[in-house]
């Protein structure tokens, strides 16, 4: 072979800049490499972590389509990479390395020690941008800043539009056979719990399918019904997107074929959609923008004098979903047991941790990577910024979520709670946000584990504190 693509976290065939490059330059050879402890290292669920490896495979079968083998490495750190894929390249006389840009601090570092690598054995090397819609950097304010807050980011991406969005590559044709086969084998090696795959089936094909699902039958109703749990009724794509078996591009191209290719105007249901997709963007830009983002250090600096606490025994109470809070609890057991999280639940269990326990919201940011089938660096530390007021374009640090009323409003029949929370499951749609504490004892279920008006007062009182002492 005459090329190497390098895939990461891009594992898919169809919309992907690296491999439709390489294919020109062809032969193509593709590797991948397993860094298991590297995953460890950055808190992978084990969710994540099957779908990821059941999706190389899938990726094998859509590249033996196009007859392109696919070798697996067992490199388990990045700093093995650099030499495993030297020792490739050699092997092979290969002439160029093709591969997509990630953009956390250790995967950047990661793509310049590999090109280095790659030049000093005058190897040609190629990235191109897969994850995002637009190239980071791209969206700058008149004197040349990035954008803080997240509309303003918008308008200037909807006015540039569509000659800032990256190009759409259609999947590559198949290449003349090779003599060379696959070799998957390092996968069989890894620790991987496959009984989430039959939640978080892999598969290019199948997230494609669950796409078009979600344009044709439910994105137009996605403004009313997306902040209501029980309804179900989000793409549920992230998931893929974050192995990159479906790419954000994708899902705009699809959006805007069922909106007359508007990006700002026509269904709202879909306009709204896309908004979602652009935070999305954001947070990947914002990451590129502030590396410190990948070093557990707020955007608001002055937010790390702020006494946030680091108390185990609450913190617990939080994570198994025991806080006495229903809302709070049915959400995180969804997460436990599922891998997965609706949105509004998201923002209203990390409010919860920062605003009610006052714990670090690292603590909670670290756990959901631990749980999450769709941990993503940029938007799981953007979402929690977001909640704790520490980060860019936040929530004010006197908008607090109150779980009662919130689950009022957006479980209103309680059918979500009672989905996760058995104890409590029998009492009624008024009883059901907020049982007395004694009725809550009578049926094994937790006394709330804070005063939500105490718990708020004392929280603005530090936010105010801090403000003050600037
Ligand atoms: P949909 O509602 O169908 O939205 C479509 C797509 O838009 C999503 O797949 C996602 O790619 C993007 N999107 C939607 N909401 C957001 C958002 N608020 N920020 C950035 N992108 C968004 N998303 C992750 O992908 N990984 C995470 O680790 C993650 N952690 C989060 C942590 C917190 C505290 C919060 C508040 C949000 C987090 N999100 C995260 C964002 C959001 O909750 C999920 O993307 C969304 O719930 C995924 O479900 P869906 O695919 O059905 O989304």
């Amino acid at each position: 072979p005459q090329s190497l693509m390098w895939f990461r976290a891009d594992l898919r065939v169809a919309d992907n800049p690296a491999l439709h490059l390489a294919m020109q330059n062809g032969p193509v050879l593709a590797v991948f490499c397993a860094t298991e402890k590297q995953w460890q290292q950055h808190d992978i669920s084990p969710a994540k972590k099957a779908l990821l490896v059941a999706q190389v495979r899938d990726l094998a079968d859509s590249l033996a389509q196009l007859n392109v083998p696919l070798l697996v490495l067992d490199c388990p750190l990045f700093a093995d990479i650099p030499d495993a894929l030297a020792a490739l390249v050699k092997q092979h006389d290969i002439q160029q390395l093709y591969y997509n840009h990630e953009y956390e601090v250790n995967e950047m570092g990661l793509s310049r020690q590999v090109t280095k690598r790659m030049k000093s054995l005058g190897v040609a090397v190629r990235s191109e941008h897969d994850q995002v819609l637009t190239v980071p950097g791209s969206i700058r304010t008149g004197s040349g800043e990035f954008y803080k807050v997240f509309t303003a980011f918008k308008k200037a991406l909807y006015k540039a539009a569509p000659d800032i969005l990256r190009p759409y590559y259609a999947a590559p044709d198949a290449q003349q056979k090779v003599d060379m086969n696959s070799d998957l084998q390092a996968l069989d090696n890894l620790d991987v719990d496959n009984s989430w795959l039959e939640r978080w089936p892999a598969g290019e094909q199948l997230a494609q399918q669950q796409l078009q699902r979600f344009v044709h039958e439910a994105i137009r109703d996605y403004k009313q019904t997306r902040d209501f749990p029980a309804q179900d009724n989000t793409s549920r794509l992230s998931a893929y997107q974050a192995v990159g078996a479906l790419s954000t591009m994708q899902c705009l191209r699809a959006a805007l074929a069922e909106n007359n290719g508007e990006l700002d105007s026509g269904n709202e249901g879909i306009v709204t959609w896309i908004n979602e997709l652009i935070w999305r963007d954001f947070y990947r830009h914002l990451l590129v923008a502030y590396p410190d983002l990948c070093k557990h250090k707020a955007f608001k600096s002055d937010t790390d004098r702020l006494p946030w606490k680091h108390d185990e025994d609450k913190f617990q109470r939080w994570c198994e979903g025991n806080t006495g809070y229903p809302i709070v609890d049915a959400a995180m057991r969804q997460m436990n047991q599922t891998g997965w999280m609706h949105n509004r639940l998201r923002m209203i269990v990390a409010m919860f941790l920062t605003k009610h326990l006052f714990i670090d919201w690292r603590w909670g940011e670290r756990y959901f990577m631990q749980k999450l089938v769709d941990g993503d660096l940029a938007s799981n530390n953007g979402g929690w910024q977001w909640s704790a007021s520490t980060g860019c374009d936040a929530v004010p640090y006197f908008r607090i979520f109150n779980p009662v009323t919130q689950s009022e409003r957006f479980d209103p029949k309680g059918d979500f709670i009672r989905n996760y929370v058995p104890e409590i499951a029998k009492f009624d749609a008024k009883k059901i946000h907020m049982p007395s504490a004694d009725l809550a004892k009578r049926f094994g279920y937790p006394a709330p584990m804070v005063d939500h008006a105490s718990a708020v007062a004392q929280t603005k009182a530090w936010f105010k504190e801090l403000n003050a002492s600037q």
